[in-house]
């Protein structure tokens, strides 16, 4: 939800670029951050303006958030991230 607010102000979860998703057929729940955007959902820019990423910081399973979010911008952000330092550079 705080995604939402970070990408316009407003609280629009269906806009989030994070998506919580219920594991089908077992417990539990899958994490996807969107990588493109559409008139659906946000694509996830890391929060680069913040120093910590606005769902990491409200998350009360922050550790493996940001573990998710430190593989999605390995992979669809590297040199930019690992300017920031939120990265490793290899
Ligand atoms: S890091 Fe991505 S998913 Fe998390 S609040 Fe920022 S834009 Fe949304």
């Amino acid at each position: 939800m705080v995604c939402s607010f970070h990408h316009k102000g407003e609280f629009i979860p269906s806009l989030s670029s994070i998506k919580i998703l219920n594991k089908e057929n077992e417990a539990g729940f899958r994490v996807l951050l969107v990588e493109k955007g559409d008139e659906r959902s946000l694509a996830c820019d890391g929060c680069r303006e913040l120093d910590v990423p606005l769902c990491m910081q409200y998350c009360k399973e922050n550790e493996d958030l940001e573990k998710i979010l430190r593989e999605f911008l390995e992979q669809t952000k590297p040199r930019e991230w690992a300017k920031k330092g939120l990265i490793g550079s290899g």
